[in-house]
């Protein structure tokens, strides 16, 4: 499927690199490097984000040159990385493009003109990187530092389950190409708005148990009140994951119409991507994230409810 990507993507000329919604380190990662790939190779191409860069990856090269927009501009095709519909970029009228998915969830589906899904990779960055070599395009600091921020965010810094000896070996090669794991380290892990550790605070105040089971949430007031954004929400699930007995963590951030974006983590015996899936989100088996409505008390209801009959470890209490 490499070489149908790269045969599509040679008798094109003008392209638009896409992501998910709320992108996330992989998500931003892999299209910086995936724009600059194509460059090099000769193209045009735009990096196009429905919700623009974080915070945290601002850092990153090229991102500067990323466009923040609701609708696609004019293009050959468009690459969509790390997204299991056109909904999930949020962009307008992808409908009538030509489209390149490349992916790595499990979770992934074949929406595309050219659909590339590797379930067995850590990252999606591992495919652009891949794609670069067939195209012989040589990975420069540049393009190796998106592309190791992408698999180091994308691993929990090399800590969730699937990290392997592989894992360690395309690290190695990004690093060789000039990446440098504690820079990219510190603007991910050390970057943080004030807001952020405030919403944290605020999270962790509302850390509730049951079992194996753990869950916090944030309310559009608190957002409000300190000042912080949809952003600020990413990676607050893990500190109610990284509680000793905890198997399961779950994280709620209300939106603004009373539904709430729940985001889902397991040590690994849970399969979460299932639980997601069946209230139409998605993810793997260990990350995965949804949408539902509220009010909380019934959110959290339903999601524990589905969780508990996933998983027996998790009706022991
Ligand atoms: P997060 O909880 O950080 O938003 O997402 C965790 C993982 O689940 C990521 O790989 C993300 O792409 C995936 N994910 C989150 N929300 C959704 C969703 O609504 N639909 C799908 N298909 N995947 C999602």
């Amino acid at each position: 499927m490499l070489e149908r990507v790269l045969q599509e993507i040679r008798g094109r000329r003008r392209f638009v690199v896409t992501s998910h919604a709320r992108p996330d380190g992989d998500g931003i990662g892999s299209a910086l490097a995936c724009g600059q790939i194509l460059r090099v190779m000769g193209k045009e191409a735009e990096v196009v984000m429905h919700d623009g860069v974080p915070r945290i990856y601002q850092n990153l090269p090229f991102a500067d040159r990323v466009v923040q927009a609701d609708v696609v501009p004019e293009n050959d095709a468009v690459i969509l990385l790390e997204c299991d519909s056109v909904q999930r970029t949020q962009l307008a009228g992808l409908e009538n493009c030509f489209l390149i998915n490349i992916d790595h969830h499990a979770s992934g589906r074949n929406f595309a003109n050219i659909n590339w899904i590797d379930s067995a990779v850590m990252a999606t960055a591992e495919l652009v990187f891949r794609l670069a070599r067939l195209a012989c395009v040589p990975v420069d600091r540049d393009i190796a530092t998106c592309l190791y921020t992408a698999l180091m965010t994308d691993t929990g810094s090399f800590m969730f389950v699937g990290t392997n000896e592989h894992t360690f070996t395309v690290a190695r090669e990004l690093v060789l190409a000039g990446a440098d794991p504690a820079l990219c380290a510190r603007h991910i892990y050390f970057g943080h708005s004030t807001a952020k550790m405030r919403l944290l605070g605020a999270a962790l105040s509302n850390l509730h148990r049951e079992g194996p089971l753990a869950w916090i949430w944030v309310t559009q007031e608190q957002m409000t009140r300190l000042g912080a954004r949809e952003e600020d929400c990413e990676g607050l699930v893990n500190y109610a994951l990284s509680i000793d007995d905890v198997q399961v963590a779950i994280f709620f951030r209300e939106l603004p119409d009373q539904r709430f974006r729940v985001s889902l983590r397991s040590k690994g015996e849970v399969n979460v991507s299932t639980v997601a899936e069946s209230f139409g989100g998605g993810g793997h088996k260990c990350a995965s994230g949804c949408s539902i409505d509220g009010p909380l008390a019934m959110a959290v209801s339903r999601i524990v409810e589905r969780l508990r009959a996933e998983s027996e470890s998790l009706k022991a209490d």
